[in-house]
């Protein structure tokens, strides 16, 4: 009972923070009475806004206006492939654990909007740079490797060869995780990318948040 309990908890939490990301990204308030389209207001039934089920019932379309409002393969990812993964995570009441659903908010924004509200993980830098032991435990090559791998970014976001708002989350992810899997995580962020490039043709830009969150909870697990 405890687990049907857990994985009703994760798909509905996953479902909910996507709808919050794509009200903010859109410029509307976060919290309403009533979920809508975003292209013709019409409200949605809550037959329409059942985790993971709704979004293919309505072939991914408002049932109103036709609109898409998500693709096969974010529907895929956020609603889920991140509720499976945080499944396998044991649940605790630690900042830590619920980054996750903060890094799950700004990947949606991302792949919605090709921006995010990354801003905000420079608030919380300070408090795991202070509390987080993955810097306490690095041996001074793997702190130089940071440094590098972030130095690196600079001329990167100056070619436009990556977006200024992967950077804060880089920052944190070499604030959280040590070396090595600091080291596993930007291997598995940029394979990831690269085997999923085909499916993101017909994006103007490419979402990297996504495949940063995917790139994290893959790091924990390993
Ligand atoms: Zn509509």
């Amino acid at each position: 009972m405890k687990e049907i309990l857990l994985i009703i908890t994760q798909f509905t939490l996953a479902s909910l923070v996507c709808c919050l990301a794509d009200r903010a990204i859109s410029g509307q308030a976060l919290w309403t009475n009533r979920s809508y389209c975003f292209n013709c207001g019409h409200p949605l039934a809550w037959y329409d806004m059942i985790p993971l089920l709704s979004a293919p019932m309505l072939k991914f379309r408002c049932r109103n206006c036709s609109q898409t409002f998500t693709s096969v393969p974010e529907w895929l990812f956020f609603e889920g492939l991140f509720p499976l993964m945080m499944l396998t995570i044991p649940f605790q009441w630690s900042p830590a654990y619920f980054l996750h659903f903060f890094l799950l908010f700004l990947a949606r924004e991302d792949s919605q909007k090709e921006r995010a509200h990354t801003d905000i993980v420079w608030l919380l830098t300070p408090y795991f740079l202070f509390f987080n032991e993955g810097l306490a435990h690095d041996e001074p090559v793997f702190i130089l490797l940071k440094v590098f791998f972030l130095t690196l970014n600079f001329p990167l976001m100056y070619l436009q060869k990556m977006g200024v708002g992967d950077f804060p989350v880089f920052v944190l992810a070499a604030i959280m995780f040590d070396g090595v899997a600091f080291t596993n995580f930007i291997f598995t962020s940029t394979f990831s990318t690269l085997i999923f490039v085909p499916l993101m043709i017909k994006k103007r830009k490419m979402p990297f948040l996504p495949f940063l969150l995917f790139s994290w909870i893959i790091t924990e697990l390993i």
